[in-house]
Parts: C-alpha cells; structure tokens; sequence
C-alpha cells in the first residue's frame, strides 16, 4: 500500500483533508510509492498562525541557543545521511551517491545557520554628533514561506528554513508535491533537534496553496526555487502583495573550452556535468562552447560521454537515473527530435534509451549534438535533460559576447591554461557563478547562491550573508546620554546638535 505523505502544520503531523490527491511516484518504473492529499485553505491558515505564534516566543530565545538548535540538527543530519539519501533516491531516481551529495551540500547551509550570532551583528559608530552614538540591530521579520523544486528536495529546503530560522523566524514551506518525502524527513529530524513545536510548517499541495501563501497577510517573505514562468508569476504576485521576493529560476549553463585547456581535465568534467542527475540540475552544463583548434576534442567528448548508463538509484554502475515524471521525458525526446529537425548534428542518441527489468521508466540516454546554432529549440530551451549541445566559436572574444547575449545568468565555466584568458572571462561575463577549470561552481554557503538574469528574480541572494540580510531587518538606533541627565536648547533644524 502506498505511503501517505503527512503535513507538519501547528508541530502536528495530519493526512491534510484537501479533495484533490497527488500521486507520488517511482521515476524508474512509474509505479505510485505515496500518496499526499492537499492542504485545504483552513490547513495553510492554520500552519501560517501557529508559525506566526510559534515565532512570538522564538525571536525572544537567545541567538545562542537557536544557534544550538542548528548545531543538533547537523549533528542529526549527518548520523542520517544514508536514510536521507535514500529516501531522496527512492522518489527522485538519482543514485544513491548524488543523493548524499543532495543532503550534504544542504548540510553546509545548516552549519552557516549555526554561526548566526556573527551573521547578526549590526554596526556601530561612536560619537556621529557629539555624546551621540549610532548602532544598528538586526531583526527578524515574522514568518517566511519556501517554495522548492523536484529537482534537490534536500538541499533548496535546506537553503532556506534553517537560515530564516536561525535569524528569529517561523517559516512554512510547500515542497515540490513531485517528491514530498525527503522534505518531510528533514522536518521532522528539524522537530527532534529541538525546534519549537509550529515554528516549522510543511504544507503540501499545488499552485492553490502556493497561491494563498503568496497573498497571505501574514507571511513576509517568499524564496522560490523553479521554472521561469512559475519564477516570474511568482516575484510579480508575491511583490504586488508587498512581500519580499527571492524567486530563483531556469539555467543555460555554458563551459567555455580554450584550445590550451588540457583535454583529458575537459573531457571528465564535462561528462559529468552535462549528463549527472539526467541533466535535471540548474547548474549542469548544457551547452559546451569549443574555441578554435577545441573543436577537435568534440569526439572524444561525445564518445565519453555515450560510456554513462542511466539506471536504477542502487545500481553502482549507474551514471544517473530516470527524468523525474513521463511528461519531462517527452519533453527531453521533443527537443531532441528538434535538434535533428534543426540540422544539428546528433553525435549521441539517447532519445531510445531502456534499462533491463525497469521498462516503463523514464529514461533518456546520454545525448551530444554537434554544430548547434543559436536559432535552435535545443540552444534557446531549457533541456533539463541528459543532452549536450556543442557550439564552435572562433575566439575568447567571441564565446564571451555568445554567453552574454543568452537571457540566463545562473552559471558558467571556462576551461584554460591561461590565467589572463581565465581572468578577462571572469571580468566579463554577465552570469552570476563562474567556474575556472571547475564545472559547476555552486558556491559555498560563506557566499551567497548568486544567478543573474533570467535565472534570478529578486536582489538577496541564497545563503550566505545576502540571506540573513533577506530573512531580517534592520534597525538603526540614535542615542544620546548626557552625564548630567539633561539635554539644553531646543533644535528646529534636522541636524543633529
Ligand atoms: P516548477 O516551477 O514546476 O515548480 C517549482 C515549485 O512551484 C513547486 O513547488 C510547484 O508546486 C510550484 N508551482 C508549479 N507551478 C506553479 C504555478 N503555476 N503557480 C504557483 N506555484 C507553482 O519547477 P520544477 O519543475 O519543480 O523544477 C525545475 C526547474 O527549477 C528548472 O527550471 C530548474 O532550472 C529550476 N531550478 C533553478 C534553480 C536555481 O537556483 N536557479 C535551482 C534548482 C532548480
């Protein structure tokens, strides 16, 4: 019998009495492993006030002791990395290793979130007039709201509830209704670390629960993680609701390969990049730009890269697994099709791919197409899928104006030999994370998650200090205390006197 996924509203866990059901499925073989009702309009009211309640009594417990909350809550994290990634695997299809590496880098914003006493401190100067001392305090706001992906049901939570938490806040998160489980895991190892009961909602459902979150009078903030039409609808409902909005959104991730790269580095970080996790990461690299004498290396790329095997979460040969519903997969094998309407050239067919014994699965085989234009589907689309497209340019100089020129700014990479070539790309290049000699430069949570473009609407970024600054507020204080108790004279003018 499938498992019915529970909602966390008011430190309490209930089947939600929402009519509509979602079905949570096995990407290997489409068999249903969970079931979720969505919550109903009175359920997301009740997890927003206990949230609301919860963090009257929060913002009041000493920073030192929410730190300690987080410290517990690594420690828990990390005593059930297995089960996590498990159970990530298990409703996600991505093997068991890139799971873990799911949890882990989710684990990496938990210990920022236990170092929140330095991430709050405000600023002070002594004497801004004479005897008067100006200080400044940071606070928190209320209750925020996630909204998050299939695509890392551990680490995009843990970007944010843990941080907003840390900082004073309550906060109520709808997970992706594609893979509800791992979330609800963490939330409750979240509870067991010692967090006050309603502190943390989890309300499951669709765009109606996201819907009322985003008009909802008592929630503050919204960070979103997703598709760029969901992103936008999402900063321009939330911020016409006079909410503070952080909406992350779709990629087009270029590697740059330079002719004085070595080939064997370029090689082996491509594969990986392009086709691990099926290719379903807004940082996999989907298009690889070969500059002058490069393009030789297409081959070798392409015959690496037909070496990876999809397969099932516990298989250790696997490459990476399944796309995460049917609908993604005939949306992967449409744009393939289109690359080879288009006159690119299909180097790697993936688009007939099985894995023995899970027949009905949503596989798509490792895909590389050579002499890509601009004008194509497969270049201008996010794939979201195994495919590599291939693109030849005659300069740095070039390659620089094609990155620049495409609507996403989410990541990049340049491989090279050159430290100037290396240092004009990371000068000019109009994308957030840039990558040298590294493919997927997600930075660590001492910075901040830092798209531009079309992959980022909004100003704070995710994690890091640019975090605390989104989840609090600031409040500058001006304070006078003469010796004698007494301040002479009136002032009718604005200046401090
Ligand atoms: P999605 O936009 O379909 O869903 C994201 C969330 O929005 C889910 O919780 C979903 O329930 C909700 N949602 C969906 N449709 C909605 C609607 N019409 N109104 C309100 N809410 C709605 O995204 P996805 O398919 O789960 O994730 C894949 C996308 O996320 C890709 O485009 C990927 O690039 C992007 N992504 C971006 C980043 C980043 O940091 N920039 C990170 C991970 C994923």
């Amino acid at each position: 019998m499938a498992t019915q996924v529970k909602h966390l509203i008011g430190g309490e866990y209930c089947d939600g009495s929402g009519s509509q059901q979602i079905e949570i499925t096995n990407p290997a073989d489409n068999e249903v492993i969970a079931v979720l009702n969505c919550a109903t309009e009175q359920e997301v009211d009740q997890a927003v006030a206990a949230a609301k309640a919860a963090q009257q009594q929060w913002k009041e417990v000493a920073v030192s002791e929410r730190a300690r909350v987080m410290l517990r809550y690594q420690h828990l994290l990390k005593e059930h990395h297995d089960e996590l990634a498990t159970i990530l695997s298990k409703e996600t299809g991505k093997t068991f290793e890139d799971a873990k590496g799911d949890v882990w880098r989710g684990i990496e914003v938990v210990e920022q979130a236990a170092n929140v006493g330095s991430s709050m401190m405000g600023e002070t100067v002594e004497n801004v007039a004479r005897g008067i001392d100006g200080y400044s305090y940071i606070q928190p706001l209320g209750v925020c709201v996630g909204i998050t992906p299939f695509n890392f049901p551990a680490m995009i939570p843990l970007w944010m509830y843990p941080l907003a938490i840390a900082c004073g806040n309550g906060f109520v998160l709808k997970p992706s209704e594609q893979d509800p489980m791992t979330p609800m895991r963490l939330a409750e190892l979240f509870e067991q670390a010692g967090a006050p009961k309603g502190l943390l909602a989890v309300v499951h459902g669709d765009k109606r629960v996201v819907d009322q979150l985003l008009h909802h009078p008592d929630t503050q903030t919204i960070s979103f993680v997703g598709s760029v039409p969901v992103g936008q609808y999402i900063y321009k409902t939330g911020t016409d609701n006079m909410k503070r909005v952080q909406a992350f959104a779709g990629a087009k991730n270029h590697m740059v390969v330079m002719p004085d790269a070595d080939k064997q580095t370029v090689i082996n970080q491509l594969v990986g990049a392009s086709v691990g996790a099926a290719g379903q990461r807004c940082m996999a690299i989907s298009v690889a730009v070969f500059v002058g004498e490069a393009k030789a290396w297409i081959p070798e790329v392409a015959a690496a890269i037909a070496k990876v095997r999809p397969g099932v979460w516990d298989d250790p040969e696997a490459g990476y697994g399944p796309l995460i519903n049917p609908a993604a997969k005939a949306r992967v094998l449409d744009l393939i099709q289109s690359g080879k309407d288009q006159g690119a050239t299909c180097l790697v067919d993936g688009s007939d791919c099985t894995v023995a014994g899970y027949e009905s699965g949503n596989w798509v085989g490792p895909t590389v197409f050579a002499d890509v234009t601009t004008a194509m589907r497969i270049y201008n689309e996010e794939i979201f899928g195994p495919v590599l497209c291939c693109v030849d340019s005659d300069s740095l100089v070039d390659a620089i104006e094609l990155v620049n020129a495409n609507p996403y700014g989410n990541g990049t990479s340049i491989f090279t030999n050159s430290g100037a070539a290396a240092r004009k790309y990371q000068h000019e290049v109009e994308v957030g994370q840039v990558g040298i000699n590294i493919s997927i430069p997600v930075p660590l949570p001492f910075f901040s998650f830092t798209g531009w473009k079309n992959s980022f609407y909004g100003d704070l970024h995710a994690y890091g200090k640019q975090a605390v600054r989104f989840f609090t507020e600031t409040k500058t204080v001006t304070a006078r205390w003469p010796e004698s108790g007494i301040v002479a004279g009136q002032n009718l003018t604005i200046s401090l006197k």
